[in-house]
């Protein structure tokens, strides 16, 4: 990494120069926010987070259709053995019973409730063989469930580490333009932290007559301003196009 503050004897800098190498740092600084904004390592940790996500949910998906199978399970039988003690008692009723009609009733009504516990045993059927396999499929989903949490742990310290060394190279970068800061004026810091809110790039260079900042050409006598501006204030001039500072 080149670093700016080991440019030849600081004392010989003009202000133009100092501004440069703050404008560089705030660059860098820029560059290495836009980057922590975007790494690779924080679209891994949401990923593998909502991978964890979806199976929670799928888990409990499972567990509450298994308390509801049983549910289901529980009255079945329940209502069937009631059924089937109704049942009990009509068919002692049955061997009292003399007249045609009175038997024929009784018949009917055992009949319904021998349809009734048949229809209770299918539902009871059903649900325990839908609970079975509910079972297994949890039984299959929660072995996935370390991996899951692995991949969480492993993307998060992944992307920890990496906003860690961000951060170190930020606090370098920050004591180098304060630092770098330090040997300009008030006056010149205000100018150039104006024009950087507005502008982004706050300082240019001359190619020729053209700004580096705007890439417009300047007229001969543009040139000629800029450079008695220059000569007057250290190396510092201003594009008459884009306003930015020009560093001569
Ligand atoms: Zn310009």
């Amino acid at each position: 990494m080149t670093d700016a503050t080991d440019a030849p004897d600081p004392t010989s800098l003009t202000t133009a120069d100092r501004l440069l190498l703050v404008q560089r740092i705030d660059t860098e600084a820029d560059q290495l926010v836009n980057r922590r904004e975007r790494l690779a390592e924080r679209e891994q940790l949401a990923a593998a987070s909502g991978q964890l996500a979806t199976w929670e949910r799928d888990r409990t998906a499972m567990r509450g259709r298994l308390d509801e199978l049983t549910v289901v399970i529980e009255k079945a039988e329940g209502d069937a053995t009631e059924i089937r003690e109704h049942k009990v008692r009509l068919e002692a009723q049955m061997k009292t019973v003399i007249a045609p009609r009175e038997a024929e009733a009784l018949m009917h009504e055992m009949s319904t409730l021998d349809e009734q516990t048949d229809a209770l045993d299918t539902a009871e059927l059903e649900a325990l063989e839908e609970q079975s396999d509910v079972d297994d499929r949890l039984t299959a989903h929660l072995s996935s469930e370390e991996a899951l949490r692995d991949a969480v742990s492993v993307a998060d310290g992944a992307l920890e580490r990496v906003t860690a060394e961000i951060d170190r190279e930020l606090d370098e970068l920050s004591a180098r333009r304060n630092e770098a800061r330090g040997e300009l004026d008030d006056g010149v810091l205000a100018r150039y932290d104006r024009v950087r809110a507005s502008s982004g790039v706050a300082v240019a260079t001359l190619t020729g007559h053209r700004c580096e900042g705007c890439h417009l050409d300047l007229s001969a006598a543009e040139i000629d301003d800029v450079k008695d501006e220059a000569a007057a204030a250290d190396g510092v001039a201003e594009c008459p196009n884009c306003g930015r500072m020009l560093a001569l």
